[in-house]
């Protein structure tokens, strides 16, 4: 079956993923579903991998920690965050560094800690006598906490956010009742690129007096708003955004091009959250594939295919393989907005995948010509690299199996959850790869979350 669907991929250029059935699995957003409401009262956003053990008396640091639970490491000084968060990796990956005589790299920590979200969400709801509250649902309900001035968000973006709230009242703007379902305004959205500022009104209606002026209103006091986007969403659910969006001002998206190519952010497209941090990330990865032009890269799990098509610059070709049907159309989009034609995407669950093409390795080893014979000829199963960057869950042993299998002499492993990379990199040291190198990347500065990036090479037969 699998044969089929994958033949069809051309050798070369950007290739549209299947049109296959949606799958389900999560936007690669930011690993964690920060745009979601908590179902079942039961808290998914924002979680941590782990609580720092030392903590000093925290100095009021955020005086919405307790409610929020965001910031797990916030009022500890930055410098003892990575400190924390380098002892972290180097005693998870003990095993593996003893193993392979590798020191842990220090941690790549970033030059500015603080308002680095270029994403901002804020819930709108209303309160006695009133009052509008905006902020994020209360930790395991469904309450809002009203937060003005998170220390990680874009404080542009948090100042046009306390701008809304202010103009509502002269508008006749309510807040949505989200348990009667009535009310207008739900959520605001703010996305903050190199172009400029994106702002998505949610509303529970489509209706929209006034919105001229207050469209007018807004734009006169932020002029780096480039584009404002009315998001209807009149449905009981828990996502933020709906399905249809009405353009009030602008173009409907804004462009950002601080990674060297050119993205387009929509209301719903992923993009990296901490800018600064994922040009590092990147650099490294790229660093560690040490690509001459002539390599055949590998980009598992590649989302929207920003780090494909970094490498590909770099590389002979590259192709990028993705679960989500919507960030494999995003990543083919971008592909072909960049003009990077040595690149295609393949919207398959990464395990089948490389099983596949294992399998076609073993098959074309048994009889040499039939791949010409069924065609298959096109399906690339030869590679010098593989670029994986998993989920929090990590890769599976059958995957790692397959790269084995198919000998890829280097792998770069991006992990944003180092229990499943240590877990994962015991079965490739079990399969015959040695680690060469580990760098810890800061990409959330005041949160227990620490990346890290691998280097790992096949040990001669
Ligand atoms: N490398 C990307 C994002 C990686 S996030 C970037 O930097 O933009 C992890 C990605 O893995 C997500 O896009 C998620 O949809 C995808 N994913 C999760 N499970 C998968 C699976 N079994 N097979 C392929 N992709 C998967």
């Amino acid at each position: 079956m699998q044969e089929n669907k994958n033949r069809k991929y051309k050798k070369t250029g950007a290739v549209k993923p299947a049109n296959k059935k949606k799958t389900g699995a999560v936007k690669p957003e930011n690993k964690k579903p920060v745009n979601k409401k908590p179902a079942n009262n039961k808290s998914t956003t924002k979680s941590v991998d782990k609580k720092p053990t030392n903590r000093s008396p925290r100095n009021n640091a955020c005086p919405y920690q307790k409610k929020c639970g965001g910031c797990d490491y916030i009022g500890i000084p930055y410098g003892k965050q990575l400190q924390m968060k380098q002892e972290r990796i180097e005693k998870l990956l003990l095993p593996i560094t003893r193993q392979s005589r590798v020191k842990v790299q220090p941690i790549v920590g970033a030059d500015h800690p603080e308002y680095y979200r270029n994403k901002v969400h804020s819930v709108f709801a209303g309160a006695k006598g009133n009052r509008i509250l905006r902020g994020i649902y209360e930790k395991n309900s469904h309450r809002v906490v009203d937060i003005k001035g998170c220390k990680l968000e874009d404080r542009t973006a948090d100042a046009i956010i306390e701008e809304i709230r202010n103009l509502m009242p002269s508008f006749r703007m309510k807040p949505y009742d989200e348990d009667h379902g009535v009310g207008f305004l739900r959520h605001v959205l703010v996305r903050v690129a190199s172009s400029g500022i994106m702002v998505v009104l949610v509303t529970g209606e489509v209706t929209f007096p006034g919105k001229n002026n207050f469209v007018k209103a807004l734009r006169k006091k932020f002029s780096e708003i480039e584009t404002i986007v009315q998001n209807i969403n009149n449905k009981q659910t828990s996502m933020v955004l709906g399905e249809r969006n009405i353009i009030l001002y602008g173009k409907g998206f804004v462009v950002d091009d601080r990674l060297g190519l050119s993205f387009r952010i929509s209301p719903s497209a992923f993009f990296q959250i901490n800018t600064e941090q994922t040009v590092k990330l990147y650099d490294l990865a790229l660093q560690e594939a040490g690509l001459t032009g002539k390599e055949t890269v590998l980009d598992a799990y590649c989302g929207t295919g920003t780090i494909g098509m970094f490498m590909a610059s770099h590389a002979k070709q590259v192709v990028g393989v993705e679960l989500n049907r919507e960030a494999t159309r995003d990543a083919y989009n971008n592909a072909k907005a960049n003009r990077v034609k040595n690149i295609r995407f393949v919207n398959q669950d990464a395990t089948e995948y490389l099983e596949y093409l294992a399998s076609l390795r073993r098959e074309s080893r048994r009889n040499v010509n039939r791949h010409e014979a069924s065609g298959e000829k096109d399906v690339i199963t030869s590679f010098d690299v593989l670029c994986m960057d998993p989920p929090r869950t990590g890769s599976t042993p059958r995957f790692i199996k397959a790269v084995a299998a198919l000998q890829i002499p280097k792998v770069v492993y991006i992990s944003c959850g180092p229990d499943t990379l240590a877990r994962d990199l015991m079965v490739f040291t079990k399969l015959g790869y040695k680690v060469d190198r580990i760098t810890p990347v800061d990409m959330f500065p005041q949160t227990g979350h620490v990346e890290t990036v691998v280097l790992l090479s096949r040990k001669a037969d």
